[in-house]
């Protein structure tokens, strides 16, 4: 078993593509014996409009928070993934991915992937950014599609 998964970490954007990533991971940690975490990172406010808003985004980004975990832990609770294992963190996704897996000896990341054409190839994704930086195997998860008029 030296080469069974003993730590696997979910990343979620808490769409209803999230089910699906999260089915396709749960059977893999239950042959591998693996724990399971999940993540969904959260933009910071202050990161996306700090300066142009005159006023402390802090009780507006404690909300977000609150609603995030109550998002992740309907998704993650039925599937007996337990509170402290699901995690919400500010950040961007592919970087605290990463950061989260390297600091927590996981050894598969699953994300979803979306089919991208023309355009939108271009413009990259998660899976795609968290691929590149990983330290372990990323498994992609085929969640639908984006086309070049999508997006
Ligand atoms: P994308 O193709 O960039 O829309 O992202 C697809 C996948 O990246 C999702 O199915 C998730 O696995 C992951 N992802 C995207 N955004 C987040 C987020 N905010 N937190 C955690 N994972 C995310």
């Amino acid at each position: 078993m030296s080469n069974a998964y003993q730590h696997i970490l979910v990343a979620v954007d808490l769409t209803k593509d999230s089910h699906l990533v999260l089915k396709r991971a749960l059977p893999i940690a239950e042959r591998n014996g693996a724990r399971i975490s999940i993540i969904h990172t959260l933009e910071p406010l202050g990161f996306a409009y700090g300066g142009d808003i005159p006023m402390d985004l802090s009780s507006i980004q404690d909300q977000l928070d609150t609603h995030a975990r109550e998002r992740l832990a309907d998704i993650a609770t039925p599937h007996g993934i337990k509170p402290e294992d699901q995690h919400v963190v500010v950040g961007m996704p592919d970087s605290e991915i990463q950061r989260f897996a390297k600091d927590r000896a996981v050894d598969l990341i699953v994300v979803g992937s979306h089919g991208r054409h023309g355009f939108a190839l271009l413009l990259g994704s998660t899976s795609t950014g968290v691929l590149h930086g990983a330290e372990c195997d990323v498994l992609a998860v085929r969640v639908g599609h984006i086309d070049d008029t999508d997006e």
